[in-house]
């Protein structure tokens, strides 16, 4: 039985597919019509640049323009930097500076494991859910451009971790993921990885949304599956960038610290490519994203696989 329903309307030149995620609520639309607009044509990737005067996350001011934990210090893992959040919206923020460059042509799988790791040790001690994030480029809610991670926890899960949790909780096995990963696996929307399931959702919340179902619940289990996840974030972020995508926000969500790993929902990552940055600044979150919380998007899920050439 499917977890989402799908309704099509047929417009001129098109047709829209409405879609329900049954567990949640969520719903989305899907436009491919709107995709023929090619607001996201003739965007360049980004280029390698060691260092930018003004940037505090360079390497050669980071140590001086941020402040590191309590104790004093910054967590280094690798090439990457971690430390508090100097402007928090949660109980405990930290950011992760991926790279040693402002800007990098692409990142290695090395580089997003150790800053993974990085990001997950500034968490493991607080009580509440943690998160991992990512806005790569100023389109994608990046306010500084030299690339880095975002760790949050707090008392209560944020409301798409929640939802989850919730349909989790409603489902026998307590795990919401399993029911979806068999409906999906070798479905069309069954894109690759089998230790780390990914595919496009169906119900998408943002452009190319591609799924990561972990066979982890905690964070604190994620240490030796960094590689894997660092190796799969860059294998989307490559098939994003065939796209000709360079934007896009990552979010993994996990069961709260310290909750028994053997039980409930397991951790699961989300990826969304955005717009490319546009001298017009134009943006692809309007009022069906910000007012009526109903994200259009112009890639059917079942198409991206073909696209990918997967
Ligand atoms: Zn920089």
């Amino acid at each position: 039985m499917s977890f989402f329903s799908t309704t099509e309307i047929r417009v001129p030149g098109s047709v829209i597919s409405y879609r329900i995620e049954f567990a949640t609520g969520i719903s989305s639309r899907i436009s491919p019509f709107r995709g023929t607009r090619g607001i996201n044509a003739g965007a360049t990737p980004p280029l390698h640049h060691d260092d930018d005067p003004a940037c505090p996350f360079c390497r050669s001011r980071i140590f001086s323009s941020t402040r590191g934990f309590s104790d004093g210090t910054w967590i280094e893992s690798g090439e990457s930097v971690t430390f508090p959040n100097l402007y928090p919206f949660a109980d405990r923020h930290t950011v992760t500076v991926i790279t040693e460059a402002h800007m990098v042509e692409s990142f290695s799988p090395r580089q997003l494991s150790d800053a993974l790791i990085g990001s997950a040790t500034s968490l493991l001690d607080h009580p509440g859910y943690p998160s991992i994030h990512w806005n790569f480029l100023p389109s994608a809610g990046a306010s500084l451009l030299h690339p880095h991670l975002q760790g949050m926890a707090d008392t209560r899960p944020v409301c798409l971790c929640a939802d989850y949790l919730l349909a989790s909780a409603q489902t026998a096995s307590g795990d919401y993921w399993e029911c979806v990963r068999e409906e999906e696996e070798d479905g069309p929307r069954h894109l690759f990885g089998d230790e780390i399931f990914w595919y496009a959702n169906p119900v998408p919340i943002g452009e190319c949304e591609i799924r990561g179902i972990l066979p982890i619940k905690t964070l604190g289990d994620i240490f030796t599956l960094t590689d894997t996840l660092g190796r799969d974030i860059r294998r989307i972020i490559d098939i994003y960038r065939s796209f000709g995508l360079y934007a896009f926000n990552m979010g993994i969500f996990f069961q709260k610290n310290g909750h028994f790993a053997s039980d409930g929902m397991r951790a699961f990552c989300t990826m969304i490519a955005r717009i490319n940055p546009n001298p017009q600044s134009i943006s692809d979150s309007a009022f069906m994203e910000r007012i009526c919380r109903e994200p259009v998007v112009m890639t059917l899920p079942e198409d991206i696989r073909t696209m990918a050439g997967l």
